[in-house]
């Protein structure tokens, strides 16, 4: 079983098209896409944890719970139109009880979705969420995110009451994204086993984003799991490093993340500047790093996340108001078959250039190439998951990986040591 922490596919539907399933057929290969469930089969996935994100700079107050409760009413509507591709699962018993269909779990993407509101939070988890990740990229009143100014060090007492009331709904406690002291308060508060949905090692790439040593450690007591992310600017130091000036160069410019020209930028800067590229080599880095010091078996467990998002191309949107929009024109990213897209990560041949490392080492890997890119990774040494274990925590999801066969269509790459 293979269960992959965040997918944004509800999020890049709403902003590509409307979250109008009739705009594009997902059992198709969607190049515009990261995700389609062709890929989503084709790379062995059995769960999903579909993100039911919206952005905080969108959206903040109450209407960060309404676009929540929209995203949350797409995944059920996603789910409901593929009735023998998709199944919704809340537990870890319905993950099991899934079959060949993908187990479909929600996850919520920062702390403002609930407006400070534990009632909000309950009811969130009635619909079916089953982790919170306490913060996105900005502080929310009651913890402080990893790429914000530190406000609280940490969480306020209702940040603590929203990891206990967590823990006795049976929701898991999501880390990435929050700053390294947040991630020590809550591992010290929870009660229960936290994750990281999406994030690397900060020993292997220094970005606030990743986890340090100290806190991987600490996860191993906590019997916690770290989803090492594929995005670039987490993975290599050197992509870190461009997006890092691409920022201050946008800081300089007075523009701010959300704004189309960010993005206009970043694409800019790109063409005249082409990012490193980051490698399946020094996700395996990570994978072994977070391996090495929360452990698996005995405490922590490495996972996989698979969690990209590429830059958003300009485009010019028309309409009148009480119109529906019309896409008048888009440029089209340049075609990435047969070339590397600067900045994403490359192909089975990192893998294949990684078989030495993997000798004597009991490890199973898989990847899938996908056309725009994204790439699954299948572990499953964790001796938990060699027993086919899908724990529940609570009435939550633990664990992600058995050596069930692959799927029909599964993995094209693996190598056994
Ligand atoms: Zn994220």
């Amino acid at each position: 079983m293979l269960i992959d922490g965040h997918n944004d596919l509800a999020w890049a539907m709403r902003r590509e098209y409307d979250a109008d399933l009739d705009a594009v057929d997902l059992t198709g290969v969607v190049p515009d896409l990261h995700t389609d469930l062709k890929r989503l089969e084709a790379g062995g996935v059995t769960g999903q944890f579909w993100s039911v994100y919206v952005s905080p700079e969108l959206f903040a107050g109450p209407s960060a719970v309404t676009a929540t409760l929209e995203q949350i009413d797409f995944v059920r509507r996603l789910v409901a139109r593929y009735p023998d591709r998709l199944m919704l699962a809340t537990t870890a018993d319905e993950v099991s009880a899934s079959g060949d269909r993908i187990a479909s779990l929600l996850g919520m993407e920062g702390g403002h979705c609930i407006d400070g509101s534990l009632a909000v939070l309950r009811m969130m988890r009635a619909l079916g969420v089953r982790y919170l990740t306490l913060t996105h990229n900005k502080n929310v009143p009651w913890a402080d995110a990893a790429t914000d100014d530190p406000v609280l060090h940490g969480l306020s007492e209702f940040g603590e009451d929203v990891v206990r009331e967590m823990n006795r709904l049976g929701m898991l406690v999501d880390l990435s994204h929050v700053s390294a002291d947040v991630m020590r308060h809550a591992l010290r508060v929870t009660a229960a086993p936290a994750i990281f949905s999406h994030s690397s090692a900060r020993a292997v790439c220094d970005h606030p984003r990743n986890v340090p040593d100290d806190v991987l450690a600490t996860l191993a007591q906590n019997d916690g799991v770290c989803m090492v992310t594929f995005l670039p600017a987490f993975v290599s130091p050197a992509v870190a490093r461009w997006h890092a000036e691409a920022k201050a160069e946008a800081r300089r410019r007075g523009i701010q993340k959300g704004d189309p020209a960010y993005d206009a930028l970043m694409i800019g800067l790109a063409e005249r500047s082409p990012p490193p590229v980051a490698t399946l080599t020094q996700v395996v880095a990570h994978i072994e790093h977070v391996r090495a010091v929360a452990g698996v078996g005995t405490g922590g467990c490495v996972g996989v996340s698979a969690a990209l998002r590429r830059p958003r191309r300009p485009r010019l949107v028309q309409g009148r108001p009480g119109q529906a929009r019309r896409r008048e024109h888009r440029p089209r990213a340049q075609s990435s078959r047969g070339r590397r897209r600067p900045g994403w990560l490359t192909s089975r041949r990192d893998l294949a250039g990684n078989a030495g490392s993997f000798r004597n080492r009991p490890w199973v890997l898989c990847s899938k190439q996908s056309q725009s890119r994204r790439y699954m990774l299948h572990v499953t040494q964790c001796p938990r998951a060699r027993r086919g274990m899908a724990r529940s925590v609570h009435s939550g999801i633990h664990g992600f990986v058995n050596t069930s066969p692959a799927r029909k269509g599964g993995p094209r790459c693996q190598m056994r040591s």
